[in-house]
């Protein structure tokens, strides 16, 4: 039974973030980041568009075998042979979930599909009732929803629920929707669509003006329980609302957020590095949570701060997305007390006149170049005829 403050994360690194232009990864790439997804506690696993190509096929294929917890799931479009293709792949899934879908904004429905608003509602009960002859579990998204009339939506949404789909996804396709307007979009739609209590409201953003997160969060609050997301926040042009993001904001913020996933987070900075290794797709340095300098404190006062008591500037425990412990980078800005330590931590031992002076020769050298490193640090004892050890 689905606990009223259980969140769904449905994972779609292999379907939507391989949609990253040049993000292509190899079958094997594949089976193994499902693995890790499987294991780190996520519920459903998207694992590609059956229909897209033969390697696509034969790999949701291979990763349905394979996950043993999550549900396994392919994307499919309103069209019988997609559907098809998508119940083929996910058959031997523990648990299989088709994932169909067509536009509602009127901008879509006239240039691309060129369908009415009467043709798509009737596409939304055949291809929904259709995929249901294939597995249970059907979710059915209205792409570009949050630029479509509100009134069409609760309705296409009103018929797919009726057709038989368990989830439905609203997604902001094209990433232009406010936490705001997003989360009044949510509760409009609990309002207005009558049989909206059979099914669970699932969201889908993206990050062109930077809000994947944000407005993932704020549909939560508004009454949606499940969030699609990616490792690293890869997909479609700015990408997809970070797994990583959501799942350390609920966990910092139970306080505002009192909601609970089944992921560990502990894994998280092993997927994210598998994640980057496979795609090719190096990680921002400042990226949050999983960026190289999202645990590490440079000027001084906060490297002081850290030293004496964590809280000062660290909202979360590295270790709790499996890194062994934060990074004071050494350089310019670092002060006496992150030097100290440092010197300790190399056993270089001095009375507080060379410590002086090698604190003084340590801060020239940070002028000149970023970072300081470890052997330079020791180089500047070998110099004074110290005794590094
Ligand atoms: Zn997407």
């Amino acid at each position: 039974m689905h606990s009223n403050n259980q969140i769904i994360i449905f994972d779609t690194t292999l379907r939507d973030g391989e949609q990253s232009p040049g993000a292509t990864m190899s079958p094997e790439q594949k089976i193994a980041i499902a693995r890790s997804l499987d294991e780190m506690g996520v519920d459903v696993i998207e694992a590609g568009f059956a229909i897209a190509s033969e390697g696509d096929f034969k790999c949701i294929e291979a990763i349905a075998k394979v996950v043993k917890n999550a549900q396994v799931c392919s994307l499919s479009r309103a069209i019988k042979k997609d559907i098809e293709a998508a119940g083929r792949a996910i058959q031997s899934a523990f648990q299989p979930r088709i994932h169909t879908f067509i536009s509602t904004s009127e901008i879509h429905m006239q240039h691309q599909l060129k369908m009415s608003q009467d043709q798509v509602l009737a596409a939304i009960d055949e291809s929904v009732r259709y995929a249901c002859q294939f597995c249970d579990d059907v979710e059915w998204s209205a792409m570009d929803a949050t630029r479509s009339e509100i009134g069409f939506l609760c309705q296409a949404i009103e018929i797919a629920i009726s057709a038989g789909a368990r989830t439905i996804n609203v997604p902001d396709t094209v990433g232009y929707v406010f936490p705001q307007e997003y989360a009044g979009m949510i509760r409009a739609i609990k309002n207005r669509v009558p049989n909206i209590d059979q099914a669970i409201i699932s969201v889908h953003c993206h990050n062109d003006l930077g809000f994947a997160t944000a407005n993932s969060l704020a549909a939560i609050e508004a009454g949606a329980r499940q969030i699609e997301c990616t490792i690293n926040g890869i997909g479609e042009r700015a990408g997809n609302a970070a797994l990583e993001e959501i799942i350390m904001a609920i966990k910092t913020r139970q306080d505002v957020m009192p909601y609970q996933t089944h992921i560990d987070s502990t894994k998280i900075m092993a997927i994210s590095k598998q994640v980057s290794a496979s795609t090719g797709f190096a990680v921002q340095k400042n990226k949050a949570i999983v960026g190289a300098n999202a645990f590490a404190h440079e000027s001084g006062i906060h490297q002081d701060g850290v030293l004496k008591a964590r809280e000062t500037y660290e909202i979360m425990r590295p270790e709790s997305i499996g890194l062994d412990c934060s990074e004071l980078p050494m350089g310019k800005h670092s002060g006496r007390a992150a030097f100290r330590m440092k010197l300790q931590a190399l056993a270089i031992q001095s009375n507080e006149i060379e410590f002086e002076n090698m604190f003084a020769r340590f801060k020239a050298m940070g002028d000149r170049q970023k970072y300081v490193s470890d052997q330079e640090i020791a180089s500047l004892a070998v110099a004074r005829g110290g005794n590094a050890s």
